[in-house]
């Protein structure tokens, strides 16, 4: 039987390991999928002696930087960001994978949403944001704003984007006079676990623009602003069974179906 696992640091409050059986389940597949800790200072070596036992492994926080210099094959997505979170052991390789973007884009898609020509706002500028950039532009949106508390890693961001993209996308930092053109807000900070404010006022932007938050589990004061302004609202709930079917895809070449991704989803709210 083939074995997989997901590694972090921490890693109990990881949902991988209820998902990948529920996706395995569903094709009648048998795998066995485990979660590791692992300990910061022997990341490296734990991978060395973790490709021998399993097939593939997920990668969490906070090691989908680190991965990146230790695998053989990366596709363009992880050379670009930067960020890995699948990799495949095959041929006693290490071959990266990042399926956050895919996850994004297609739980956006499941919901209705069209990135392709819309205005985009990202918030946040730390991994998350950052692993998912590259699939948004990919899209061709209208526009990209970017924002975040330390302006400063935006502003990066705006130079590194333009100079990989250059095309008609708009890409430059948020403004306030830029709000009534947003189609889409997408939350990609923490500060859910530790603040009790929204990052961002969503007062003034425009009625049908949706409020996508990454994190989920719980109402955050990201998607308690957009009910008090009247906003449609989306967790990341959609995005974390998503990016797991892609990767069980490369993993076990099996393609999930959109009705399969909203059974499990449903599964995991009760
Ligand atoms: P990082 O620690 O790499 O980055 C954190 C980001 O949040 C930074 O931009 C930071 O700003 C910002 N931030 C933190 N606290 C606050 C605050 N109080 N107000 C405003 N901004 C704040 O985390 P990640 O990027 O890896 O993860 C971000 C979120 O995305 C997490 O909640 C994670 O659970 C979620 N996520 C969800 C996924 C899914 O599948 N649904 C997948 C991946 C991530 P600054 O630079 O100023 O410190």
């Amino acid at each position: 039987m083939k074995k997989f696992a997901v590694i972090g640091n921490p890693i109990n409050h990881s949902l991988s390991p209820i998902i990948h059986q529920l996706l395995a389940k569903s094709v009648n597949l048998n795998l066995k999928y485990e979660k590791i800790l692992v300990d910061e200072d022997n990341f490296p070596k734990r991978i060395f002696e973790l490709k021998n036992e399993y097939s593939g492994l997920n990668i969490t926080l906070p090691f989908k930087q680190r991965i990146v210099d230790i695998s053989n094959e990366k596709t363009l997505e992880v050379m670009l960001t930067g960020s890995a979170n699948t990799i495949s052991f095959e041929n006693n390789l290490i071959k990266a994978d990042n399926t956050d973007g895919y996850g994004l884009i297609k739980d956006l898609n499941d919901f209705g949403f069209d990135v392709k020509d819309s205005s985009i706002l990202l918030i946040g500028a730390g991994g998350a944001a950052n692993g998912v950039i590259y699939r948004i532009l990919s899209q061709n949106p209208r526009a990209m704003y970017l924002h975040n508390r330390t302006i400063e890693k935006s502003m990066s961001m705006v130079t590194k984007w333009r100079n990989e993209y250059k095309s008609s996308i708009e890409i430059k930092l948020f403004s306030e006079d830029v709000k009534k053109n947003i189609d889409l807000i997408i939350n990609a900070t923490s500060s859910s676990l530790n603040s009790s404010i929204s990052p961002i006022n969503l007062s003034g932007f425009k009625k049908q623009a949706l409020c996508y938050d990454m994190m989920y589990g719980k109402k955050t004061p990201f998607i308690n602003c957009a009910i008090e302004n009247n906003l449609k609202f989306l967790d990341g709930l959609g995005m974390l069974v998503n990016q797991a079917a892609e990767s069980f895809r490369i993993w076990n070449n099996v393609k999930i179906d959109s009705l399969t991704i909203k059974k499990i989803k449903d599964e995991l709210l009760y």
